[in-house]
């Protein structure tokens, strides 16, 4: 059972290029079911290039965190 953490991380990985099928496979039914994912892949992708660069090499330590952080938010904002 991947949590959002997980997910975030392996779209990071996948990206950049790097999934495995496997990973690829759990990552799609993680974000099948998770609205909060979906709406940070939403927010990912209309993000500049620039900036998503910064922010995926960012992620391996800030994700807990900064993301949980902005997931919040966005969750809040959203409802
Ligand atoms: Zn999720």
């Amino acid at each position: 059972m991947y949590t959002c953490k997980d997910a975030i991380n392996l779209l990071l990985d996948f990206l950049d290029g790097e999934m495995s099928p496997e990973d690829a496979q759990h990552l799609r039914e993680h974000l099948s079911g998770c609205a909060p994912c979906i709406d940070f892949l939403r927010t990912y992708k209309a993000t500049p290039g620039l900036c998503k660069r910064a922010l995926a090499q960012q992620m391996p330590r800030e994700v807990s965190t900064k993301l949980t952080e902005y997931l919040r938010a966005r969750i809040k904002s959203a409802s």
